[in-house]
């Protein structure tokens, strides 16, 4: 253990410590020894000790200089470590067939590294995450729900996802001010649905969402006319919260390209 180490707040450092939650999450990684996994901001080791403990080599991005040289220092395997951010950090560059990747995730930047790592879901097995509960009850929700929204519906175009468990802020030096959960995320090897252009569905879905309280015909104003969402069975006057994944994509393939 580093005991000189002050958790750095702007690195959305929290630490676990609670051995059984620690196991938990390392039964839910379930590493394989062949495994190719990328740990997202190791901090102190907590899972990375006991991930190399079963897999046989680990990959590491850690911003924090000082964590990265107390993990250099560290004879726990075949662990190699990247200091770097991770929203920069290009996964492709790893040159790996295949990634699975991991992380007790900085929640201040949660939001932004689930967009940076879905760029680069083709080349990965899954995902297994621990981020505020308020963030995976997001991701996983359906259509009609309260958290339902756009979080929910990139990721479940490009995943599976699947809430495991909840983790206390007991667990964690110094403990967050909210509660957490896991969550696992697989992506599909062939997309739910038919989207034409991801970057007009993307767009279309966020442009939906822009006022949770509006209706489709007010928010997509810019870029679809109520006769276009009621062309293809859609009420204008419905709410975004209410599409399914399906609706979504049947919106944004009426863009067209001028409109990325
Ligand atoms: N895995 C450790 C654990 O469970 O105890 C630490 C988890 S802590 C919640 C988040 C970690 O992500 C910290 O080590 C922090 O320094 C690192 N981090 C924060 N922002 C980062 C970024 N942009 N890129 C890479 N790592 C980052």
């Amino acid at each position: 253990m580093m005991n000189e180490h002050r958790p750095r707040k702007r690195f959305g450092q929290n630490f676990l410590h609670h051995p059984q939650v620690i196991q938990q999450i390392i039964a839910a990684i379930a590493p394989r020894e062949e495994d190719f996994i990328v740990e997202i901001g190791p901090g102190q080791g907590a899972l990375t000790q006991p991930l190399l403990a079963q897999a046989k080599r680990l990959v590491a991005i850690e911003f924090d200089r000082d964590l990265v040289q107390y993990l250099n220092t560290q004879n726990w395997g075949e662990l190699t470590i990247y200091q770097a951010d991770v929203l920069k950090f290009d996964f492709a560059e790893l040159n790996q067939p295949v990634l699975r990747i991991v992380g007790n995730l900085p929640y201040n930047i949660s939001t932004p590294l689930l967009f940076h790592v879905l760029q680069y879901a083709e080349m990965v097995q899954d995902m297994v995450f621990m981020l505020q509960k308020e963030v995976v009850d997001r991701i996983v929700a359906k259509p009609n729900c309260a958290d339902y929204g756009r979080l929910s519906v990139m990721l479940q175009y490009h995943c599976h996802a699947e809430k495991l468990f909840d983790v206390s802020p007991a667990a964690f030096n110094p403990p967050p001010k909210v509660d957490s959960s896991i969550v696992h995320l697989i992506p599909h090897t062939e997309p739910p649905v038919k989207v034409n252009n991801k970057a007009l569905f993307e767009k279309l879905v966020a442009q939906a969402f822009t006022q949770r309280r509006k209706t489709l015909r007010n928010n997509l104003k810019p870029l679809l006319s109520a006769e276009q969402i009621e062309q293809i069975g859609i009420n204008p006057q419905a709410r975004a919260e209410t599409l399914s994944l399906e609706k979504f994509a049947a919106l944004s393939n009426l863009l067209v390209d001028e409109q990325a």
